[in-house]
Parts: C-alpha cells; sequence; structure tokens
C-alpha cells in the first residue's frame, strides 16, 4: 500500500533508468521504471543501495520527485567527495538498473485532505519532497494556498526553476539566494533568518501547516525561527538530509 512505512516489510528491486535529467550542473533527475512500485504519497523517500564488484554495499535515502502516480523519479546533488552522489548523477545511463527499496516515511507527507495554508521552506536538494506536494497539490486540483520559500547558493543552483516559477492559481514562490546573485536580482538574499521568515511566513493566526526540509542545520534554524515567531511547533514536520552545510 502506499503509505508503507516500515522497511523491513519492504523488499529490495532493481529498477531500470527510463531518463536522466540534468536540473542544474550538480543536479539530476532520475526517472525509473520500478516493476513492482505499490505506488507513494507526496513527501516520502526511498532507498538507494549501491553494489561494488568485491561487494562492498552503500545505501542512501533519496526523496521521491514526483508526485503520486506519476513514475517514480529522485532528484539528487553531486557532492564531490560523496560515495553515492556522484555515481547516480554522473554514472548512470537510460537503460541502466538500479536497486532499491520503498516508499519509505509516513510523517513527512501531504495530501489535500490536510488542508493548509501550506508553507514550505527548502534549502537546496531540499525541495525534491516538497515538489512532489506541489505537483500532488496541482494534479489533484487542491486549492489549498501554499507560499513555498527556496533557500539557493545561486540562480543556477535553483532546481526546478521553470516549474516553480511557473504561475499558478494560490502558489507563491519566493527564491533567496545566499551567495551569489545575479546582476539586476530584485528577489531576496542571504539565509534564511527570523527577519526573512516573518517577512514571508503566513501569519500566525493563518496556522499553516509547514513543511521544511533541507541540510540540518538549515531545517532547525527554520524550525526554531517559526517557533519564535510563534507557529505551533506540532505544526511543523522537518526532514533532515543529513549534513550541516547550509543553502
Ligand atoms: C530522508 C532523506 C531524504 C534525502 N533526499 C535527498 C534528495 O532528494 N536529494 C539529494 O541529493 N540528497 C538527499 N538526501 C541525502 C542523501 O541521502 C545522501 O546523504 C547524499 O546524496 C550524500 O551521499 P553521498 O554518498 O554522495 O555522500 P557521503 O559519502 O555520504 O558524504 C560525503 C560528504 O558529504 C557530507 N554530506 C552528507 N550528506 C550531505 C548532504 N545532504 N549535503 C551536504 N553534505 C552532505 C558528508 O558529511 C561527507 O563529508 C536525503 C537524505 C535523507 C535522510
Amino acid at each position: 500500500m502506499a503509505g508503507t512505512a516500515v522497511r523491513g516489510r519492504l523488499t529490495w528491486q532493481v529498477a531500470t533508468v527510463a531518463d536522466v535529467v540534468t536540473e542544474t550542473p550538480r543536479v539530476r533527475t532520475i526517472v525509473l521504471d520500478v516493476p513492482d512500485w505499490p505506488g507513494h504519497r507526496a513527501g516520502q523517500h526511498l532507498d538507494i543501495r549501491l553494489t561494488a564488484e568485491d561487494g562492498y554495499r552503500a545505501e542512501r535515502e533519496y526523496s521521491i520527485a514526483s508526485a503520486p502516480g506519476e513514475p517514480v523519479a529522485v532528484t539528487v546533488e553531486r557532492l564531490e567527495d560523496g560515495e553515492v552522489s556522484p555515481y547516480l548523477t554522473d554514472e548512470l545511463r537510460p537503460g541502466d538498473g538500479l536497486e532499491l527499496r520503498g516508499p519509505v516515511g509516513g510523517y513527512f507527507v501531504w495530501e489535500p485532505e490536510d488542508g493548509g495554508p501550506l508553507l514550505l521552506v527548502a534549502g537546496g536538494s531540499g525541495v525534491v519532497p516538497l515538489r512532489a506536494m506541489l505537483r500532488h497539490r496541482g494534479r489533484t486540483g487542491s486549492d489549498v494556498p501554499v507560499r513555498l520559500l527556496y533557500s539557493s547558493r545561486s540562480l543556477e543552483d535553483v532546481i526546478y526553476l521553470d516549474e516553480l516559477d511557473e504561475p499558478r492559481d494560490g502558489v507563491e514562490v519566493v527564491h533567496t539566494l545566499t551567495r551569489r546573485q545575479p546582476p539586476g536580482w530584485t528577489g531576496r538574499s542571504g539565509r534564511v533568518d527570523a527577519a526573512l521568515l516573518a517577512d514571508v511566513a503566513w501569519s500566525v493566526e493563518d496556522d499553516p501547516l509547514v513543511f521544511v526540509c533541507g541540510p540540518t542545520s538549515f531545517v532547525e534554524a527554520v524550525a526554531s525561527g517559526l517557533v519564535g515567531l510563534g507557529y505551533r511547533p506540532e505544526r511543523i514536520k522537518t526532514e533532515r538530509f543529513g549534513s550541516t552545510g547550509g543553502s
């Protein structure tokens, strides 16, 4: 069933790479043909396992980038000294096999009936599960109002730029560029701090449902900033991608 959250019941299977899409110089989306996929919910992730010729195995988690009902896809950022991500972004080609299991996770998920308004806050590749939620909203015809605050290092690092900036009723996207802004940039600059959150976030009275995703330090700073503004902690759901780096 689509809500499966318990890894113990999931089995590894070999998916086939159907397509590879370049999103930014460091980020690729890998579209997968998964023969035995039970369906997934917006916000869930899956496990990918690589096995070297000597039998050494490495496993990593990747958020599912596609909406329920769409082909399974992951969007991976290459970390130069990483064990797994450079293989996924640089080596995989359509037709290759890839071992995975999933879907995993039942907490960081959004369904239209969960309502809103929604505040989505992403740092770097943390936008991946939030993109799945936005697509799910679009595909289900939901009119829940959404604000996405998305922090990237530079404009070239913004993942899904065209898709996110496509005008949609009820969806506002605010970009902040932390390290480099192009000439004439009229968006926000700098890291997501209390002042930016106060400016962009819904008012406390709107009692928004919040999803925050990205590097650990980013997620912690945003969540505590929102609590500082008076947001109820139980309305804030977080997903940490594991490093302390920031976007
Ligand atoms: C629930 C969940 C969902 C995730 N979804 C995605 C996703 O959609 N897209 C995606 O690209 N990644 C995602 N990640 C991160 C992913 O699982 C890997 O950690 C990442 O690809 C690095 O793996 P690696 O083997 O290349 O690097 P490693 O060999 O594990 O690490 C190399 C170096 O990079 C540092 N590092 C590890 N993880 C990160 C990170 N996330 N950012 C910056 N530095 C890091 C390590 O400390 C180490 O110094 C997710 C993680 C979790 C827990």
